[in-house]
């Protein structure tokens, strides 16, 4: 097997044998990137010089391990080439946010997350593609490029972590980083066919991601299969002091609960898994309601209970979740002013100057926000619109409380598409809105969620199964996911990248 396809725990093992070197696999990635990403285009940044010298440092560390026979201690990431979603800070890597606001910025300080991963070994390789501040679900909203799907270079890869989730589903990382506000991990995931995890809220730490809704945002894992998600959230998640509403519960052996599945012939005996009738929708691709439908059967086949459910305010979830997120943003974006990042546009007052630069900086996308959510929060306004969408948030939430008082899980599907051709929807805001109709119900509830591959349509595109659990029950998703995984053979199936005239 070629070593830029590897998993992170396969590729751990040979680098503890001794097998492979860090440096010998960072090597192989770079130079599939360097080979492969021009036809992908899923990194906005590379940095080589970075990543060859972490993983000059892991070899250090295993050679020293292997020497004194303490393998079995090294941090579990050691050698483990990655890539971040350019919404996240790496101390003195360009950060763009996929907007041309910030060009030419440098963030004095790296992400809590991505300290963390430095702490367990990992080694960065760059900084992936992203719809503007995270805004989008197709990667089209970025000010640079559009990346392309893996499976088909015509279509979309999801978005907005699109980079992130086409480099992993191409081979050009061992895994990634991405945010979900409303879906942006488990969509692209879905549409590239890898796994994606969005965590609980405050399970992770959001210090050094750039906020985009500060209430719904979570830093989440893109990797080739449940077990290195497994292994990424651990190395991730926990409190921060520099994030206060990350939340004090220990992080449990995300991996090791994996074991725990056991050989069992009914291993999901006694888990209860919901399937709500309204996450089957008209207009959904009849091949992902089949694909969906069919994956709750190998559920229940593996021992699971499957019980009908209601999740009776989702048709409310998209546009409490389109003003809600957009309030944030209006505020969160303010300040981006042309004084203290990226862009300047100098007029020839201080009001000119934020003028010439907002209006220069930022895509249209953004603009439809922060005009949507400042109309929202406005005096006059705020009382119909926010107020009441934050009330409808709490009858939301108190469906998904209700349901998971009953079921230990939901399944459902993660996209009603699959991958879309590339400017079916870049016109349409709201038919791009609709992408996430399954995913961001879970961010208005804080709740963690999860795709992972299913099957493929007739085009051979990939489609995902979205499941859910309540607050902080990660190890349950990823054993039920793990066990979903290891009866079937979806993840194992990669795409062939070819080639595409510009
Ligand atoms: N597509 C949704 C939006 O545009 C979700 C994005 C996200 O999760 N960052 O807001």
């Amino acid at each position: 097997m070629s070593l830029p396809a590897l998993t992170i725990h396969e590729a751990a093992r040979l680098l503890a044998a001794g097998e492979i070197s860090a440096t010998e696999l960072t090597e192989a990635v770079l130079d599939r990137i360097f080979s492969v990403d021009n036809a992908i285009k899923a990194y906005l940044t590379l940095t080589p010089e970075l990543a060859l010298e972490g993983a000059r440092a892991a070899d250090m560390s295993l050679g020293e391990a292997r020497r004194n026979g303490t393998t079995a201690d090294l941090p579990p990431l050691t050698g483990i080439p990655f890539a971040i979603k350019d919404v996240i800070t790496v101390e003195g890597v360009p950060l763009t946010c996929g907007s041309r606001i910030l060009e030419g910025y440098l963030p004095p300080y790296g992400a809590t997350v991505v300290d963390r991963l430095g702490a367990a070994g990992a080694v960065i390789l760059g900084k992936t593609n992203t719809d503007e501040f995270a805004m989008g679900s197709s990667t089209e909203n970025s000010a640079y490029f559009t990346t392309r799907n893996p499976w088909d270079l015509t279509r979309v890869p999801g978005g907005s972590s699109g980079g992130s989730a086409a480099a992993v589903a191409a081979d050009l990382c061992l895994a990634a980083l991405g945010s979900d506000t409303g879906g942006s991990v488990r969509q692209p995931a879905s549409l590239c066919g890898v796994v994606g995890l969005k965590p609980t809220y405050g399970r992770v730490s959001r210090y050094g991601l750039v906020a985009y809704a500060s209430s719904f945002d979570q830093i989440g894992p893109l990797a080739k299969d449940v077990t290195d998600a497994a292994l990424m959230l651990s190395a991730m998640a926990g409190h921060d002091p520099s994030d206060s509403t990350s939340l004090r519960d220990p992080v449990p052996d995300y991996r090791g609960g994996l074991q725990r599945s056991g050989a069992a012939s009914r291993p999901l005996a006694g888990v209860r898994v919901g399937v709500p009738g309204e996450y089957f929708i008209p207009g959904m691709q009849a091949e992902v309601e089949a694909a969906v439908r069919k994956a709750v059967g190998v559920l229940e086949e593996l021992g699971a209970e499957v019980h009908p459910i209601s999740l009776p305010h989702t048709d409310l979830a998209l546009p409490v979740y389109y003003l809600l997120a957009s309030a944030e943003a209006s505020a969160n974006l303010a300040r981006f002013d042309g004084i203290r990042y990226g862009l300047s546009e100098r007029g020839g007052s201080l009001w000119e100057t934020y003028l010439e630069t907002r209006s220069k900086g930022f895509g249209p996308e953004v603009k439809r926000r922060i005009m949507l959510g400042a109309y929202a929060l406005s005096a006059g306004y705020y009382d119909a619109y926010y107020l009441k969408a934050q009330q409808v948030r709490t009858l939301i939430k108190a469906d998904f409380d209700a349901a998971l008082a009953e079921v230990d899980v939901i399944a459902c599907p993660t996209s009603p598409v699959t991958a879309f051709p590339i400017g079916e929807r870049a016109n349409d805001p709201l038919s791009m809105y609709l992408a996430d109709i399954f995913t961001l119900s879970l961010n208005l509830a804080g709740l963690p969620g999860m795709s992972l591959p299913c099957g493929f349509d007739g085009k051979s595109l990939p489609i995902g199964l979205q499941l859910i659990a309540g607050p902080l029950q990660e190890e349950r998703l990823l054993r039920v996911a793990h066990t979903y995984e290891q009866a079937t053979e979806w993840h194992l199936r990669r795409p062939v990248v070819g080639t595409i005239e510009d």
